[in-house]
């Protein structure tokens, strides 16, 4: 059984319809990657997990129990944590305190699970006592992410991780994403840079006009030339695509062009 499941999603904000049909799982142990242009209704997807819009069709499951509907709070309990784009730190609280913060719905002693993430973030054990604010782009998004995990979550999702980072703090934030997979939680990410994105899922969705579209393994889509043609910015191969995260000043590809 899927630990997450969307099946045909359809809903939106208050009367505007976004999403028309949208068809994702996540198994255990996977991650899941969300590709498509600009206003596809990919954030939006992952915004339904938690309640925050208005679902018209279809169904939301953790695993196997129906989620549709259900308010953020209830949702994080239940353990799926999300990451959103922006203001997903306290910026003035240390980076401590802000781990504190994401463990105020956990119960009983939480220092044995901050000592386990701050573990799996070693650039922020050095910086434990500083104010988030004042840490750069990258590390903010290791302490929204370290934040998350300290539910020990059934699931994680993230929402463009490394939009706005430079291409040697995009690379870190996708080896951290794998280190999180690798102690066995299950992950869906949005991503605007879908080369790297697709380069460590484990299967990917393209999202066009509030429906999934397309779906295969992260290398299927790599290599499907037409996913390339319209979201990788041309024909691509892996190979493209682990030059694409090692170049430095590699531009992304420009997914709205291919907005329909
Ligand atoms: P993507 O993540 O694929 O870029 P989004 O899910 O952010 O797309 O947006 C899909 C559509 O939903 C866009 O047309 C956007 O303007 C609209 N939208 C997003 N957030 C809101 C909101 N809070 N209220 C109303 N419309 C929204």
């Amino acid at each position: 059984m899927p630990t997450l499941e969307l099946i045909d999603l359809e809903g939106g904000y208050g009367d505007t319809q976004v999403l028309r049909g949208v068809n994702i799982h996540v198994d255990r142990g996977e991650i899941v990657v969300i590709i498509g242009p600009n206003g596809a209704g990919k954030s939006t997807a992952i915004k339904s997990v938690f309640g925050l819009l208005n679902i018209t069709g279809g169904e939301i499951r953790l695993d196997g129990e129906i989620l549709t509907n259900t308010p953020p709070e209830k949702v994080v309990r239940k353990g799926v944590c999300y990451v959103p784009q922006t203001a997903n730190i306290f910026p003035s609280l240390t980076v401590e305190e802000n781990l504190e913060m994401g463990a105020y719905v956990r119960e009983g002693d939480f220092q044995p699970r901050l000592a386990e993430v701050m573990d799996l973030f070693p650039p922020l054990l050095e910086k434990r006592n500083q104010t988030a604010g004042t840490l750069s782009g990258g590390q903010r998004q290791m302490v929204a992410m370290g934040k998350a995990l300290m539910l020990e979550p059934r699931i994680l999702l993230l929402d463009e991780p490394t939009a706005g980072l430079s291409p040697k703090f995009r690379g870190e934030i996708f080896s951290i994403v794998k280190t999180i997979h690798a102690t066995g939680t299950p992950i869906l990410i949005v991503e605007q840079n879908a080369k790297q994105a697709l380069s460590i899922a484990d299967r990917g969705y393209v999202m066009v006009d509030g429906r999934t579209v397309h779906t295969g393994s992260g290398m299927e889509l790599l290599e499907d030339p037409k996913v390339g043609e319209m979201f990788l910015g041309g024909g691509v191969s892996n190979g493209d695509a682990e030059a694409a995260s090692s170049t430095p000043g590699h531009i992304p590809a420009q997914e709205g062009s291919a907005a329909p």
